[in-house]
């Protein structure tokens, strides 16, 4: 069942990316594996996925530790509270949710400490949800200017969660608005910041977020069905 729902999400993906005329190859599909057992990732990987997001900092070292030494990449997707950075910072390709100086100066220490450099994204709350963890669009530059300053964190793009939606065309705007934030930001030039990628789309809208640019989409349930957040 997972092999063939990556299979699907793959398909659907490279459909997406026809219609616009981008190459596939642009796209990162990341499977959200949070909540999913070990045994979910180890079946996904059999079937060619190398990238994993996971939302809770010690669900994503437990996997990480587990499977370490074999492909797999794990992405920090979610919220992430600064006394959790040192968990997972030394697990993570990229830590996708950075929305305040606070969080990027405890990266900066714990990076530094290792002395690595650390990729992140900054998550910006484009349709200004008030439930929302993220960055204002008018504060993003502002934030990344000063994490520009840090050393040991890259910021390589931008990050959002849009809202949940029966029709995945609402959002089309938010992810428009998200790259044309990215390009501007890309335009300044500034020193330690790449804005190449932006992680935007889930299972309910993610060719929609291809067709308007995402680098990355981070499906979950499209691949691992439906979470039980019960158990
Ligand atoms: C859970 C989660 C996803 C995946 O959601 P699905 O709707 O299951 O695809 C993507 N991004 C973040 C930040 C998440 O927390």
């Amino acid at each position: 069942m997972i092999a063939e729902n990556l299979e699907n999400v793959r398909a659907r993906i490279a459909e997406a990316c026809q219609r616009v005329g981008r190459d596939p190859s642009e796209v990162t599909l990341i499977a959200v594996s949070k909540t999913k057992p070990l045994s979910d990732i180890e079946e996904a990987m059999q079937a060619g996925q190398i990238d994993f997001g996971e939302n809770y900092p010690q669900e994503l070292k437990l996997k990480a530790e587990a499977l370490s030494g074999t492909a797999a990449k794990f992405h920090q997707i979610g919220h992430l509270q600064r006394n959790k950075v040192r968990a997972i910072i030394d697990h993570v390709v990229l830590i996708h949710a950075v929305d305040s100086e606070r969080l990027a100066a405890q990266i900066e220490a714990e990076a530094a400490k290792r002395d690595r450099i650390c990729d992140v994204l900054i998550e910006v709350n484009v349709a200004g949800e008030e439930s929302k963890f993220g960055v204002s669009p008018k504060d993003t530059l502002p934030l990344i200017l000063e994490i520009a300053k840090l050393p040991h964190v890259h910021v390589r793009g931008l990050m959002t969660i849009a809202p949940y939606v029966e029709d995945p065309e609402s959002n089309r705007i938010h992810f428009q608005n998200l790259h044309a934030l990215a390009v501007d930001i890309k335009s300044k030039n500034i020193d330690n910041v790449s804005m190449d990628v932006l992680s935007m789309g889930m299972t309910g809208d993610f060719e929609v977020a291809v067709e308007e640019g995402a680098t990355m989409v981070r499906v979950g349930t499209g691949i691992f069905g439906a979470r039980d957040y019960t158990v």
